[in-house]
């Protein structure tokens, strides 16, 4: 066991429905909804229009700049339209609607030897093939790949934690493409010239170390990490793992020589370079007390999340909430309208028992939050700030150093909504902080 995190907390872990049920490939849906926005950055630029054809693996949406990703078609078909449509996010995004043939015929792929490969043909070919980072952030991975010359990495840390309830796509994963997601580890090792690799797994799930263990043979560190929320989370991981402290934002793992991928993340590269195959499909849990049948599903890309549920025996009158990820950090969705897009780990249907009503009370001063926050933050006076709208004062007490974990309101005896507080919060000091950029560019160029 390694040194555990300053913070987190304790939430039941509500993984035993799943955790050893098998991933079963869900058919491909009768009519993808493929958005261009799935990654962090701008979205990307339509390459197809209404009537195409299209093939599997093709791609049908052209990153705009470097910190963008490309997308590609995760059926056959013809093109129906580009058209808005719905989005996890819960505003609408501009998506390539296919109707799927039913051939499943693949577009031309290559398939590369990763170890003759140089590091700059394979982070070309992640870049190619669409790939981000899997456990929900999305950040595009061949900007990851990318280190500034004056940040040398030494080594690679692979996020199989998994620490949000209910989820366990990871953990399958694990257990049952070990070799894949060590292939891809070594894939990602090599473009950035490390040789330490240190994967780390909540103790949790004693079977997904062995395997990675197996897998991995002497090459790879696997550690068991303490069952922890949120120990995925990059900072808190480096810490756990290497010991060391990842600076404050706008610091990265980056500046103490560290670059994380996802376990997932680093399968889809193995995918990739190895078979020639395009992140068109990814594994997503479905669970929570509103299905009967819950379970782990390899799914394509722009499936309905109507779909999802149906192959879990569909959803029962007794839900309240639909959350798209795990229930700390994951999006609620009003409907099942949206499809699974790159950043979808998991489908959640909870029922009240899951999901207790509560209504937000005042502050007693009891300091749970302040205890629990993982970054060393002060929740509760950062959400009054945001309430009183000093933003000001919020960011001089670094609100934006705040992961938006849910710890804090977890433990909250009053209930008080603080991750939505100090979101707010985040977004004004973001935008003011734009606006302050602008202004100064102008009066530059002004007196140039
Ligand atoms: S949501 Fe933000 S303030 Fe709350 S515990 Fe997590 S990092 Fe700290
Ligand atoms: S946990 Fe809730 S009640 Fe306690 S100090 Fe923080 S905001 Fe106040």
């Amino acid at each position: 066991m390694r040194a555990r995190f300053a913070g987190g907390v304790h939430p039941d872990p509500r993984k035993a429905a799943t955790e050893k049920l098998p991933i079963v490939e869900l058919p491909p849906p009768a009519l993808a909804v493929i958005p261009l926005q799935q990654h962090l950055g701008p979205k990307s630029r339509a390459l197809v229009k209404a009537g195409d054809a299209v093939l599997v693996g093709q791609k049908i949406g052209e990153a705009e700049g470097f910190v963008a990703a490309h997308v590609h078609a995760s059926v056959a078909g013809k093109v129906r339209e580009v058209s808005l449509q719905p989005h996890p996010s819960g505003t609408a995004v501009e998506a390539v609607v296919i109707e799927n043939d039913g051939t499943d015929t693949l577009a031309r792929c290559e398939v590369h030897s990763w170890e003759t490969s140089t590091p700059e043909a394979l982070r070309e070919m992640v870049r190619e093939a669409g790939i981000v980072g899997l456990g929900g952030a999305t950040f595009p991975t061949h900007v990851k790949l990318s280190p500034p010359k004056g940040k040398p990495i030494d080594a690679l840390v692979v996020n199989g934690a998994e620490c949000e309830p209910y989820l366990t796509a990871d953990h399958r994963l694990m257990v049952e493409r070990a070799a894949q997601v060590v292939g891809g580890a070594r894939i990602l090792a090599r473009i950035l010239g490390v040789r330490r690799i240190v994967v780390g797994v909540e103790a949790n799930k004693p079977d997904a170390v062995a395997a990675l263990r197996l897998a991995g043979g002497q090459g790879i560190e696997v550690e068991s990490l303490p069952v922890m929320y949120p120990q995925g989370a990059e900072k808190q991981l480096v810490k756990a793992l290497l010991g060391r402290e990842v600076p404050p934002p706008p610091g990265l793992p980056m500046d103490v020589g560290v670059v994380v991928q996802n376990v997932g993340t680093c399968a889809a590269v193995y995918d990739a370079v190895c078979g020639g195959r395009p992140l068109i499909d990814r594994v997503v849990t479905v669970a929570g007390g509103g299905v009967s049948r819950p379970g782990n599903f390899r799914v394509r890309i722009g499936t309905p999340l109507r779909q999802l549920v149906e192959a879990c025996g569909g959803l029962s009158p007794a839900t309240v909430r639909l959350v798209m990820g795990g229930p700390m950090m994951g999006l609620p969705q009003a409907s099942l309208d949206a499809p699974v897009i790159k950043g979808t780990s998991g489908l959640l249907a909870l029922t009240r028992d899951e999901v207790p009503a509560r209504r937000a009370g005042n502050c007693i001063r009891c300091g749970r939050c302040v205890r629990a926050c993982p970054m060393g933050l002060l929740p509760a006076t950062l959400a009054l700030y945001a309430q009183h709208q000093l933003y000001e004062r919020a960011e001089a007490l670094e609100a934006m150093a705040c992961i938006e974990c849910g710890s804090c309101a977890y433990l909250c005896p009053a209930a008080i909504p603080l991750v939505q507080h100090i979101r707010l919060a985040k977004s004004r000091i973001a935008a003011a902080r734009h606006q302050r950029r602008e202004k100064e560019a102008a009066k530059a160029a002004a007196s140039a």
